[in-house]
């Protein structure tokens, strides 16, 4: 058996990812490796392969005892011999792996660093045949990093025991120089093969989103994704326990997880979400490390964290199968005041004085990269890789500001106006008092504070209060304002010098959402978005055969199959051995255990529905192929039968984004494509009630005379950032013409008049 023979035969699949081969190949001729590659790039694979290859037993060093708990049950599912040693086993347990072990009944052998100074486990070592010691999590050996584990430094005296020296793999997904020399260096790498793939997650789609009410945001995404598992980092355990309460008051199954609960509590948690049992956690980032679960759909972070690398990595827990994810980061000005405060309090005892200033400047710095993501109108994908040191030319397109035009205000005179109020104000009142004052309004409370009096009394009250508030929270940024960070937070004047310079401007950015990501294509795309609608349900059915086949074995159900295998297995619908073999992620070895339970699932389900096919297989895709080839499912472009015609709901007003929703909402056609807001107004401007124009360089819709005289109106929305715009709405007469388009497209014979432009790219 080769290499890539025992990638299809226990894992399914069939061809490596970047890196992986290259690994493979040098630890099987005896070179010492050091990989550096990101989450969920496959790492595992790259030491357990060679395992499966080498004689004797593979050592596997790994910090947490449930990262190898998974791990260990993950081989298992796979038919591989596997084993760990840890202190959740009793004396008697460890001894029957140990009896276990020596008979040779492993190939991977996982064990905690602390064990390798153990009596018992050194005389078993002197005696095993130990091909290969894998140091998995290995920045764990830098001091540097925040996850050091002292006991990690006492691998080398262990490897040096050895009688004979085996070959040693390190793991890691932390890219700094630093860490990366320090683990070369401990661990006495020999000639190491150093591997360093591109940190980027093509499935990971980046978002800030700037506002003040995240309970609302929060709320309203988890409800919009119940079936999806994801992760809410916040800063402290207070808001951990709040933003608990509210999901759980609201209905929404969630768990917690932060360092104040009993060991027990955290276990039982931290259990319930990697067994699907709540499909959210809300936690602070003492959770994470050495979580596996590979069908993570979503990280959103409550608050900002404080450096890129801590980001990353918790952003990064999203989408280790590679369905596509989302991480999204809430940020408000207030975040920064929160952290900067942090920083200035952090307690030094214990830490040598001529290093405090060494490491107030990196964490100062660290913030700043951290502020400045928040903050730009780039893209963010290239933002976080230029920081990790690579280096993109073109925006990627798919992260939240590659889907957004941004705008630039230049509000200097107005900042001058503020610096003044705040300054009348002798620094003594917050933000709200600020606001009133300035857009003068009629409060009671102004004029007992005597605000009204001020000159700066209605000077900015032509602007709106979203647009002030923008500024105010961007002049704290730039620090020409302070703001306390107490509970009665008030505003002080800070450094106002740079804006007595000529020269200086204070801009603030507004954006839009560009017209076609706004109606859906790849931000809102989800991983199950390549199924027709059968698809979906027959992949809702082997989901529930998934979690049922996990139950009776007691593993989390990714270990059985990974969300990314179940949704290839729905889109080719195998009905046989041969077909099933060819889903990216069956093996042999989890066919014969699972295989014909699927199989069963699927004939069964085409029985009920004959027509429902979803997309034949094709014989040349291979896993990689996988999206493609679900792609080439049969879907047609959307259309309506008679009898979904009556369940539309009209109403007064509806905007194209709500009757968009109404129509999927009705479809009862399998195998049709989702219909996007763009086709609507398409088939609305084909019929001449609506065109598109230019103005100011900004695409505007806009409604015709004719549109006019059929009832449309447009109305004032106002955007998450406090931007006026206006969309057109759309009485219940125009509804009914829509909803008879679509029903007149019924049908495979039917001549699609409208045709959707780029979507499927
Ligand atoms: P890491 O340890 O690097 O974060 P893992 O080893 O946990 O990542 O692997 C992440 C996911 O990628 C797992 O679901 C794994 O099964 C999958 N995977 C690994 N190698 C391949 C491959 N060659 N083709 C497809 N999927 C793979
Ligand atoms: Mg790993």
């Amino acid at each position: 058996m080769d290499a890539r023979e025992a990638l299809k035969i226990y894992f399914g699949y069939d061809s490596f990812k970047p890196g992986q081969e290259d690994i493979i190949g040098s630890v099987l001729a005896g070179r010492d490796v050091l990989a550096i590659m990101p989450t969920g790039a496959g790492k595992s694979v790259c030491y357990q392969v060679p395992a499966m290859l080498l004689p004797g037993i593979t050592v596997v060093i790994s910090p947490l005892i449930s990262l190898m708990q998974d791990q260990v049950k993950a081989l298992k599912a796979a038919g591989i011999r596997a084993g760990y040693i840890n202190s959740s086993l009793t004396e008697a347990q460890i001894a029957r792996v140990y009896a276990q072990a020596r008979q040779g009944a492993y190939k991977l052998l996982y064990v905690a660093p602390e064990r390798l100074e153990s009596y018992d486990f050194t005389s078993f070592a002197a005696q095993a045949e130990i091909s290969m010691v894998t140091v998995d999590e290995a920045h764990c050996i830098s001091q540097w990093g925040q996850d050091f584990r002292p006991s990690y430094l006492k691998i080398v005296a262990f490897i040096e025991a050895l009688r004979i020296r085996p070959v040693v793999s390190a793991f890691t997904a932390t890219a700094t120089e630093e860490v990366k020399n320090d683990i070369s260096c401990v661990l006495k790498l020999q000639n190491p093969k150093t591997v360093v793939t591109g940190f980027d997650r093509e499935n990971l789609w980046f978002d800030v989103q700037a506002m003040k009410q995240k309970d609302n945001y929060v709320l309203d995404f988890v409800k919009k994704h119940p079936d999806d598992s994801g992760i809410i980092y916040c800063a402290t355990r207070k808001n951990v326990d709040a933003l608990h309460a509210l999901l759980q008051g609201a209905g929404v199954p969630a768990a917690r997880y932060h360092a104040g609960m009993t060991p027990e509590d955290r276990k039982k948690n931290q259990d319930d979400f990697i067994y699907d049992r709540t499909p959210v956690i809300v936690a602070t980032n003492a959770f994470g490390m050495g979580i596996d679960k590979s069908n993570v759909r979503y990280v959103l972070h409550y608050n900002m964290p404080q450096s890129m690398e801590n980001y990353y990595q918790e952003a990064g827990r999203a989408g280790r199968d590679g369905a596509p994810s989302r991480c999204i980061l809430l940020f408000s000005a207030q975040d920064i005041m929160i952290n900067r405060f942090l920083l200035e309090h952090k307690n030094f005892t214990d830490v040598a004085e001529e290093d405090i200033e060494l490491i107030k400047a990196r964490d100062a710095k660290r913030l700043q990269v951290m502020e400045g993501y928040c903050r730009t109108s780039g893209c963010l994908r290239n933002y976080i890789l230029s920081y990790f040191g690579e280096k993109r030319d073109a925006p990627c397109g798919s992260c939240g500001n590659c889907q957004r035009e941004f705008t630039q205000i230049d509000m200097t005179e107005d900042a001058k106006q503020v610096i003044n109020c705040v300054y009348e104000t002798k620094g003594r009142y917050g933000l709200n008092i600020l606001l009133g004052t300035l857009l003068g309004a009629n409060r009671a409370r102004l004029k007992e504070l005597g605000t009204t009096e001020y000159r700066t009394y209605g000077v900015l009250k032509n602007r709106s209060e979203a647009e002030l508030r923008t500024l105010i929270g961007q002049l704290l940024l730039d620090g020409y304002l302070v703001q306390t960070a107490d509970r009665y937070s008030v505003i002080r004047m800070g450094n106002i010098e740079p804006l007595r310079q000529p020269d200086t401007r204070v801009t603030i950015l507004t954006y839009k959402e560009k017209e076609a990501e706004r109606q859906g294509t790849k931000q809102s795309r989800r991983s199950t978005d390549v199924l027709t609608k059968a698809g979906y349900e027959l992949f809702d059915l082997l989901r529930k055969l998934r979690l049922a086949v996990a139950k009776e074995e007691a593993v989390p159900p990714y270990i059985i199959f990974s969300d990314k295998t179940l949704i290839d297995m729905s889109a080719k619908a195998p009905q046989n051995r041969d077909a099933m073999l060819r889903v990216s992620g069956v093996g042999e070895i989890k066919f014969d255990k699972y295989g014909e339970r699927f199989i069963d699932a699927i004939v069964g389900f085409l029985k009920d529905r004959p027509n429902a096919v979803t997309s034949i297989a094709d014989p040349e895709a291979g896993g990689a192929e996988m999206e493609r080839s679900a792609k080439k499912a049969k879907k047609v472009p959307f259309y309506l039968n008679p009898e979904d015609v009556e369940r539309f709901r009209y109403h007064d007003l509806y905007s194209v984004m709500e009757i968009k929703d109404e129509l999927n909402r009705i479809s009862s056609a399998d195998n049709v494509k989702l219909l996007f807001g763009t086709d609507i107004f398409r088939f609305l401007s084909s019929v001449g009630y609506v065109e598109e124009k230019r103005i100011n360089g900004r695409q505007v819709q806009l409604c015709t005379e004719k549109g006019i005289s059929k009832g449309i109106v447009s109305a004032d929305r106002i955007s998450k950032t406090g931007t006026v715009y206006q969309i057109l709405m759309y009485p219940p007469t125009v509804q009914k013409e829509i909803v008879a388009h679509y029903a007149s497209l019924n049908g495979a014979d039917a001549q699609p008049q409208i045709v959707r432009k780029d979507v499927d790219k």
